[in-house]
């Protein structure tokens, strides 16, 4: 769970005399500030994530769904209970059925599920929405618990002054940037992310340890990240980088990176605001050669949101759709028109830019739209039929192979949204044409 402040909460369990730190929407304490959002990440059978927390000393609270803070009655704490909510199954899934069950004129809360997603999510894998404790959208989380015994750890009294993030890289020439446990990991973690590379970039990056860095304009620009670390707070974090700063030849300070927290030499956690993305440290600034594949990776996203808004496309339409593909009505909008339709449908759910956005390939930028629909593609139609395909700049873009362009990124290539919603990179005429079209 999230708002602007942190994406975990801690309290006093009065109960257990312990120290609870916890990410899990089912909580016994549901009362809401503003409702926060809750991320979860997809885990599949025989897989593992791993996530350390780092605690800063002296130990506080931290609310996100509890309003009152328990004081903490204790001379100090000795007892952490870690706190992990999960749902078993297909948690999108089961948000929308319980979105559709209870949608009978509320599709404002659907078209804002598919906005909020659309502005946070960076793979398939995640999934956002907003936690409404005594309403849940979906019930049944269950909770995995560990216990833990520590050593007395001193806590923060109501006048004590949390320290606000200081690390002065003014004389920092050169940085070293080690990547745990490599490049791949930190910035393509999901599978959906990495399959629009190549198997040479997949291998590159995954035996990508680590980076020097010289470049004046790329340090400056870390400098600056790094200087919006708000707030200290208890951290969750998955891979990480770890930054040596030098001036010359001496090393003036380690930096601990993560996708929104970064941790000091003395192993202080500072927040970065989650909903302000562009707060983040961004690392991939650090390394030019990665922006095309950022920009390749992020356009994959832009198919990936279009293709949510094409299955709810019927759900939201504004009039009804008069075209008609082999004898049965279209649930996809005309496509002479998918464009202007699509945007008619989700116009509702966030201001004009926004919605317009996933249309733009961000190599090219600006405002064109640059994916052509194809016409043969329906809803009904087979699963690897092209759906979407990479095309020159052109508002209502229709058609086949044709309108497909190498030309939007470098190295040359384009994206392609098949009609189960995968995404593919195409590199060659020859993979062009093993794509199904009709
Ligand atoms: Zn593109």
């Amino acid at each position: 769970m999230s708002t602007d402040e942190s994406d975990v909460e801690v309290c006093w369990y009065q109960e257990r005399q312990a120290f609870v730190i916890r990410k899990r929407v089912d909580t016994p304490w549901s009362v809401a500030r503003n409702a926060p959002l809750a991320r979860y990440v997809c885990l599949r059978a025989g897989t593992d994530l791993t996530e350390s927390v780092v605690v800063p000393i002296p130990v506080r609270p931290q609310p996100v769904v509890s309003t009152e803070v328990t004081p903490i009655n204790a001379p100090s704490v000795t007892r952490i209970i870690l706190q992990i909510g999960y749902y078993e199954g297909d948690l999108p899934s089961m948000i929308w059925a319980a979105m559709e069950a209870r949608n009978s004129g509320n599709e404002g809360q659907l078209l804002y599920f598919i906005e909020s997603n659309e502005r946070r999510r960076t793979t398939n894998d995640e999934v956002f929405f907003d936690v409404i404790p005594k309403e849940p959208i979906v019930r049944g989380e269950r909770v995995l618990e560990l216990t833990a015994e520590v050593q007395p750890l001193p806590y923060g009294t109501p006048d004590w002054r949390p320290p606000r993030f200081s690390s002065d890289l003014t004389a920092c020439t050169r940085i070293e940037v080690s990547y745990q446990p490599s490049a791949l990991d930190f910035f393509f973690p999901h599978a959906d992310q990495q399959t629009v590379l190549t198997t040479a970039e997949r291998e590159y990056l995954g035996a990508l340890r680590s980076v020097t860095v010289k470049d004046r304009t790329a340090l400056h620009a870390f400098k600056d990240d790094i200087g919006k670390a708000t707030r200290q707070a208890i951290v969750v974090g998955e891979s990480k980088a770890c930054v040596d700063c030098y001036a010359g030849d001496i090393r003036i300070s380690t930096l601990e990176v993560r996708r929104n927290s970064v941790i000091t030499e003395r192993k202080e956690p500072f927040y970065f605001s989650e909903s302000r993305t562009e707060r983040r440290p961004d690392l991939t600034r650090l390394m030019p050669q990665l922006q095309p594949l950022v920009l390749r990776v992020h356009c994959a996203d832009n198919l990936r949101h279009l293709y949510t808004r094409f299955r709810w496309y019927d759900a939201f339409r504004i009039a009804p759709s008069p075209v008609v593909h082999g004898g049965t009505n279209s649930r996809y909008p005309a496509s002479d028109r998918w464009c202007d339709d699509i945007l008619d449908a989700y116009r509702r759910a966030a201001i004009e830019h926004l919605i317009r956005e996933p249309f733009t390939c961000p190599v090219v930028g600006g405002d064109k739209a640059c994916y052509a629909m194809n016409p043969d593609c329906t809803f009904e139609s087979p699963a690897d039929l092209v759906l979407l395909c990479e095309s020159r700049a052109g508002w209502n873009q229709h058609g086949g192979p044709e309108l497909f362009t190498f030309d939007n990124h470098d190295p040359k290539g384009g994206l392609v949204l098949l009609n189960d919603g995968t995404v593919k990179f195409i590199r060659t005429e020859e993979e062009l044409k093993q794509l199904r079209w009709k």
